[in-house]
């Protein structure tokens, strides 16, 4: 059996679940280039922890519309993905012995960051799915720490997803087209970023925040980046693949990577 890669998405918007876009075919093209794994863990940019990070033992997960605004399409959407609690519980035992205080969620659902992507990639939901949250005021190396503790789940045929955005400052959506053109401040974050993972540069990566161009301004806060660390501390800090690249509403770089 091929071992699974890690992956980082980017999830855009809640439309990207239902507005066509480069992304939106990319991640419904995805699954057929993938060895279809036994159940998947998406570390999500919306489940946000305090001091550690916490795992969800949810045999039922219900999908959780997590937004406000958006049509009511969006909100009639179900993935009715079961859960994984037996993973879970070794997940979370993982944790422990790297190290972090895990918290446990019996009742946790999927939130949009999981299945706005996985809809697209495995449309029948029948591959169980649970999380990982990341941990609030923790840093980027926390985060790959986090990715390297879960790292052997792969050996289990697990896909690990790492759900978030490369850049994400919606302070700066005035209701822009989603074709809108992309200013020098998200590009040149997006590209140093790209290099960077390209390079494998795993010390830079990890010290972005001082490093990278702009790199507050594209993530005022860090959640949506934080998926990212996660997915390359799984990947085992081995090969990178740069799958997918575009813009949408000139602020959100919707890049995708594995790492294996
Ligand atoms: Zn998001």
């Amino acid at each position: 059996m091929a071992r699974l890669p890690s992956l980082f998405v980017s999830h855009g918007s809640p439309m990207l679940a239902i507005q066509e876009s480069p992304a939106h075919h990319f991640l419904k093209n995805l699954g057929a280039t993938l060895p279809t794994p036994s159940a998947i863990l998406v570390a999500s940019a919306h489940w946000e922890s305090m001091g550690g990070p916490a795992v969800s033992v949810t045999a039922k997960p219900e999908t959780i519309h997590d937004f406000g605004g958006f049509p009511q399409a969006l909100f009639d959407i179900q993935y009715p993905a079961a859960g994984a609690p037996q993973l879970a519980a070794r997940a979370v035992e993982l944790l422990k012995q790297g190290g972090f205080p895990v918290g446990v969620s019996t009742s946790r659902g999927l939130d949009h960051g999981a299945w706005v992507p996985l809809r697209l990639i495995y449309p029948q939901a029948d591959i169980p799915v649970f999380q990982v949250s990341v941990v609030r005021g923790a840093t980027p190396a926390d985060h790959f720490r986090i990715g390297q503790a879960l790292q052997t789940l792969r050996d289990e045929n697990v896909l690990i997803l790492g759900s978030g955005s490369l850049t994400h400052n919606l302070y700066e959506f005035r209701g822009q087209h989603i074709d809108s053109a992309v200013p020098a401040w998200v590009s040149e974050f997006d590209i140093w970023m790209k290099k960077c993972l390209e390079e494998n540069d795993v010390d830079v990566l990890l010290n972005y925040r001082s490093l990278a161009p702009y790199a507050s301004r594209n993530h005022p806060s860090e959640e949506h980046l934080l998926p990212l660390f996660v997915a390359l501390g799984a990947g085992g800090a081995g090969n990178v693949r740069h799958l997918h690249s575009s813009y949408e509403y000139g602020i959100l770089a919707m890049d995708m990577f594995a790492f294996d």
